[in-house]
């Protein structure tokens, strides 16, 4: 195993003079050394091919005995030092001071055909940043992590990658719920992987101290290096800076909105520089179509982070972002006009992107009261999202209306009570399919067009809460086979997989009310 080192956050940053590895406040750095716990028995559960290859890693050099040991944290990889971040954040809208990475710690920067790759291992142990916590991860949440990572990237969202995910053969107590029932579960370390995993908060928590020297030290650092469109030597690199992380957050929130993804916990600390979906935890996949639905129980009074919620909480975010990075500047009004134009950009992204769900061709704002109808029909009685998108793509131009019921056999799969599509809810339908008909015989694109354009973009499969729940049950017992399976599936949602049929269902009636399937807490 053979990396081409290339640290530069370490060596560009400013570093914690402190070596110890003790729970503390630290102040003026931007990361500390610290090493990773060594585990006793690790065991390799499962490692994805496409990320071992970006890494120029090949099968004999996943199988080796030197990758497990490197991956679960109990080796440190040749002339490399392993260190955790420093970052704030503003949790569930407070602003909550220094958190940092408490069970994250960075191995190393790669460069492989030209690319750059930080790889970080989750659950190895604890770090400066760990509070009052273990710095470990479980099983559970570290199946969900890696699984979603690939199938995120697979789905055209951006995300950071997982490399790995190893048992560490320790023990881990969590009390899942917060309700004083401790178990002890299986600890697990997945290793991450992404350009970087600077975070909103890493330059809130300069700001929050006034340190406006590490501040620009960590602005001039991340646009060097993530942001070469960037001219460094113009004025108004900070707002270009600050206009080019509202796209890419916009991107990646207008992806969450397409595929039915609900992050869960978009605390400032979990948004990503880079726009990527970073830190898996109570996410969830939307099954009926809610916007105020969230997976994550200790959000279940306020649903701050609710589906329908996450453009307007993406905005907020931005907002700290930019009073974070407001001294380097010191005029509000181009920090202003960003937030505003994101706005606009994301009601425009947002209408084209829905318009493209249901395959227009050429979307205009005249849709605005096709695309919100649908919004409310699909609410009348609990649709699923991915069958409904996916099977509409079947609707034919020529369908007669007027046939009692006719126009909903390519949708009705999605209903999860269909007894109640009858009268009212019926003629909502109706009402739906005869404007949908009206406008797609305004198109030139005929049926088999409509359909491969709409099957680009309406996955047929997404990482279902339940789907993760069995793999993880199954795993907890020692059986990996629909890790495997589920990896493998979600490397290809948009393709019909007819032997993978059973996993193009709804959500089954045992999971809807079960922790894990419906019920995440931040606990993991
Ligand atoms: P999260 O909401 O999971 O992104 O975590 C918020 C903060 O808590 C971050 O600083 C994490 O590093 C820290 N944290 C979460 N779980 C643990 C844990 N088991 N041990 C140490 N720190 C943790
Ligand atoms: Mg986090």
């Amino acid at each position: 195993m053979k990396f081409e080192i290339n640290n530069t956050f370490s060596e560009k940053l400013p570093a914690d003079p402190n070596p110890d590895n003790s729970r503390r406040q630290v102040f003026e750095s931007a990361f500390s050394y610290v090493e990773p716990t060594p585990t006793s028995d690790p065991e390799l559960v499962h490692v994805s091919d496409e990320v071992a290859q970006l890494l120029g890693l090949s099968k004999a050099d996943t199988n080796s005995q030197e990758f497990l040991d490197v991956f679960s944290g109990s080796k440190i990889y040749k002339d490399t030092k392993p260190y955790a971040m420093c970052y704030g954040g503003h949790q569930f809208g407070h602003w909550a001071g220094q958190l940092g990475d408490g069970r994250a710690i960075n191995l190393m920067e790669i460069l492989h055909n030209q690319k750059r790759w930080a790889l970080q291992l989750k659950g190895a142990g604890p770090t400066p940043y760990s509070r009052s916590a273990d710095g470990l991860a479980v099983l559970r949440s570290s199946i969900r992590e890696h699984l979603c990572s690939e199938a995120m990237h697979h789905l055209g969202v951006p995300t950071t990658r997982s490399l790995s995910l190893i048992k560490s053969g320790e023990k881990v107590a969590r009390d899942m719920m917060y309700n004083g029932n401790v178990q002890y579960e299986d600890g697990a370390i997945v290793c991450r992987v992404a350009p970087s995993f600077i975070r909103f908060g890493n330059f809130q928590i300069f700001a929050s101290r006034n340190d406006h020297k590490n501040l620009r030290k960590l602005v001039d650092y991340t646009i060097e290096a993530f942001f070469p469109e960037i001219n460094s030597n113009t004025p108004n690199k900070i707002i270009s800076f600050f206009q080019a992380v509202a796209d890419r957050t916009l991107q990646m929130i207008i992806g969450w909105q397409r595929v039915g993804f609900v992050h869960g916990v978009m605390n400032t600390d979990n948004l990503s520089i880079l726009g990527l979906t970073i830190d898996y935890g109570p996410y969830g996949w939307l099954e009926g179509y809610d916007p105020d639905w969230t997976p994550n129980t200790t959000d279940r009074q306020n649903k701050r982070y609710r589906y329908g919620y996450q453009p307007r909480i993406a905005l907020w975010n931005l907002m700290q972002l930019a009073n974070a990075i407001f001294p380097l500047v010191e005029d509000a009004k181009p920090f202003e006009d960003t937030l505003n134009d994101f706005q606009e950009k994301y009601k425009l992204q947002y209408h084209n992107m829905l318009a493209s769900k249901i395959g227009l061709q050429h979307p205009t704002v005249k849709d605005a009261n096709l695309l919100n109808s649908l919004q409310i029909v699909l609410q009348a009685t609990e649709t699923d999202m991915t069958i409904f998108f996916r099977n509409l793509a079947e609707f034919q131009k020529h369908t007669n209306i007027d046939d009692e019921g006719a126009f909903l056999e390519v949708v009705k799969k999605s209903f999860y009570v269909p007894e109640e599509v009858k009268e009212k809810v019926l003629a909502s339908w109706k009402d739906w399919f005869v404007k949908y008909q009206h406008r797609l015989n305004e198109e030139k694109w005929s049926d088999a067009e409509r359909k491969a354009a709409m099957n680009q973009i309406n996955p047929k499969y997404v990482l279902r809460n339940y789907m993760a729940q069995l793999a993880i049950e199954a795993a907890e017992k020692g059986d990996n086979a629909i890790v495997q399976e589920l990896y493998k599936l979600l490397k290809k949602p948009y393709d019909e997989q007819p032997k993978s049929e059973k996993w193009f269902a709804k959500r089954p009636e045992w999971a809807r009310h079960k922790v894990g399937c419906s019920m995440l807490s931040c606990s993991s």
